[in-house]
């Protein structure tokens, strides 16, 4: 059996904890939390950049440090936001069945993983923009006599899968339910 996991929201508690965490740090260093939060929701949609978001904020404001200082007090908080029982979980079945699939930004991606302290739990990293599809069906092929759980907490990415024609992969839309049955 092989894992493919995603990052933000399964792995890593960007939105309950990490967001939070951000906004605080930028408060600190001079920007309103209702501010940052409008510009935000601005540029959300796109890939997110911390560093382009510091950067632009860093334009309007008189931010008190420098766009590393703060981007480094937001990354390295990263180790305490992680989702500690999957965390677990994933040590125990082992690096070598494990993937992470990430949709975004490169820099600030590669970063939040490095930080994070999980850059050893997997065989491969894969940071992508838009789809998941095209990976997700290459782990497939290369791994076509095992089965293969994908985890992803937004349904949109299990949507665009074609599902259809990976008789191997199963999804499951995490929802922070207890995942222990499915890594026996
Ligand atoms: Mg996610």
């Amino acid at each position: 059996m092989k894992y493919i996991f995603d990052f933000d929201d399964v792995l890593f508690n960007n939105t309950a904890q990490f967001k939070v965490h951000m906004f605080s740090i930028l408060a600190e260093a001079g920007v309103p939390e209702k501010s940052a939060r409008a510009h935000y929701l601005e540029v959300r949609e796109k890939e997110f950049s911390l560093r382009n978001f510091i950067q632009t904020l860093f334009t309007k404001y008189n931010l008190r440090y420098s766009v590393d200082v703060v981007y480094q007090q937001i990354m390295e908080q990263t180790p305490n936001f992680l989702n500690t029982e999957l965390v677990e979980l994933i040590k125990k079945i082992g690096k070598e069945n494990c993937y992470l699939v990430t949709n975004g930004d490169q820099e600030f991606n590669n970063d939040k993983v490095k930080y994070s302290g999980t850059s050893d739990l997997f065989k491969k990293i894969y940071i992508v923009p838009g789809t998941k599809k095209e990976v997700i069906r290459k782990i497939c092929e290369e791994n076509k006599t095992e089965e293969i759980l994908f985890l992803e907490d937004k349904q949109k990415f299990i949507d665009d899968l074609e599902i259809e024609k990976h008789p191997n992969l199963r999804t499951i839309l995490y929802t922070g339910q207890n995942l222990e049955p499915y890594f026996q």
